[in-house]
């Protein structure tokens, strides 16, 4: 089928990546997001998987170069910053900000509602009917659309895998991500050229630290113009220690994340002071430098099911796995690229979402279980050596 009308909830990398592959078949598409205004970076490097930039360049028709940063080493750093091991090997980053961008323009504005939040949603055999809020300044409105399909791609804290799974598995990690960015042109010269050629590891006691170049924030890429991003996984007890580092310096208990800027003093202070007794200097420098680091919790969340007859959930709002593989937007892309085949295939759409299910639950578990594993052995068991294979990024595999 190639005519179905098609609601996009969540207006993210997964919504928007799954409505221009849809819309490009000839679904009427309407991408509903509740951010009243369009999103910003909260966060900052992906891993460029195929999959994650498939759509930009076999569609949108952008070169690779303008998009994203490769490096063609894996490095990992000893405790006195020399090099402990250092394998050939590309890969390619990009950042958030970049590719939400790039997928927005493509997609245009007429058919991306801000400021519509999606409340509940019920479906008969014929049609899902959607009720959403739209905000409009200090008012609110509400009002239904009824579609042949509901594309649920309303992220990790997705409102509509608690309805349609209550019982989905969401489990916290035991480690948060503290991350950052800092401009190339901010570090020493030596230093910037050394962690912009590679991917950067430093593997210790319980945790690792992984730093590599993204594009600047006006979405440039090149030297000089670029940023230093880093992720360090770091282990916090669940409940007392997680909530403190949760409760923002405005004394507000976060959910999912700290974004930029709003981590209380103490833990930035502490976060510092630990990066200077225990990183190489050079990756101590770069997070001493870093001006407004944030936190990301890690969480596993698991489902049993993706497919409800005319609804579907997607991207982050199915699985969420830990960012070991750095997989996570390249899986939400490759839910759309299937969806879309799906739909292509089939007479009707709870046919197509029948045939569309059980190969994408199987990418979100191996996914899911890959990362838990690399996870457990870095963080608990302390099996990870300085060049391990396994730990190569990739959707399906290591390096695929
Ligand atoms: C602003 C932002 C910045 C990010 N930065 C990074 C980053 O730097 N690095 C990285 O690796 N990952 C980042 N992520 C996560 C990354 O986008 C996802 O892990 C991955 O791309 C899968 O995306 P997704 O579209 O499935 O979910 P998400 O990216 O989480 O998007 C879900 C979207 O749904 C919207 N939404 C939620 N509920 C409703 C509702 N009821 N009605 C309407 N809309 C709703 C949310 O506002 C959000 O825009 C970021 C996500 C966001 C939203």
């Amino acid at each position: 089928m190639n005519n179905a009308r098609i609601a996009v909830v969540g207006g993210s990398l997964g919504g928007l990546t799954a409505a221009c592959l849809l819309r490009d078949d000839g679904h009427d598409v309407t991408v509903y997001e509740r951010s009243p205004r369009e999103l910003e970076q909260r966060g900052a490097g992906i891993g460029f998987l195929e999959t994650s930039y498939r759509y930009l360049v076999e569609r949108a028709g952008l070169a690779l170069g303008d998009v994203s940063i490769a490096t063609d080493h894996i490095r990992y750093l000893a405790r006195d910053g020399s090099i402990a091991s250092d394998a050939e090997h590309r890969y390619l980053f990009s950042s958030w900000n970049m590719v939400y961008r790039q997928l927005l323009e493509h997609w245009g504005s007429e058919r991306y509602l801000l400021g519509h939040e999606m409340g509940t949603f019920e479906q008969s055999n014929a049609l899902v009917e959607a009720r959403f809020t739209r905000r409009i300044g200090e008012r609110t409105e509400e009002h239904s659309v009824e579609v042949d399909l509901l594309v649920c791609a309303d992220g990790v804290g997705s409102a509509s895998r608690r309805t349609l799974q209550p019982d989905a598995g969401e489990s916290y990690a035991g480690y948060v991500a503290w991350r950052g960015m800092v401009p190339e042109s901010e570090i020493p010269t030596e230093l910037a050229a050394a962690l912009t050629d590679a991917i950067t590891y430093y593997v210790y006691a319980n945790s690792h630290i992984l730093v590599y170049p993204i594009p600047g924030l006006d979405g440039s890429v090149e030297p000089g113009q670029r940023l230093i991003n880093f992720v360090w996984y770091r282990n916090y007890l669940a409940g007392g220690d997680v909530d403190d580092l949760l409760t923002d310096r405005n004394g507000e208990r976060r959910d999912l994340s700290i974004p930029p800027g709003f981590a209380a003093a103490h833990h930035v202070a502490e976060m510092k002071a630990t990066a200077a007794a225990r990183l190489p200097p050079q990756l101590a420098e770069l997070v001493e430098r870093t001006a407004q680091p944030f936190v990301q919790v890690v969480y596993d969340i698991d489902v049993d099911r993706m497919a409800f007859d005319r609804v579907c959930l997607l991207g982050d709002a199915a699985f969420s796995a830990r960012p070991h593989a750095a997989a996570g937007t390249a899986k939400a892309a490759d839910d759309g690229w299937a969806l879309a085949a799906a739909l292509s295939a089939a007479d009707d759409v709870p046919t197509a979402l029948a045939a569309w299910e059980p190969l994408q639950l199987e990418v979100g578990r191996n996914l899911l279980e890959r990362t838990r594993r690399i996870g457990r052995r870095s963080q608990v068991e302390n099996s990870w050596e300085p060049g391990d294979p396994d730990f190569i990024f990739g959707l399906y595999e290591p390096g695929r």
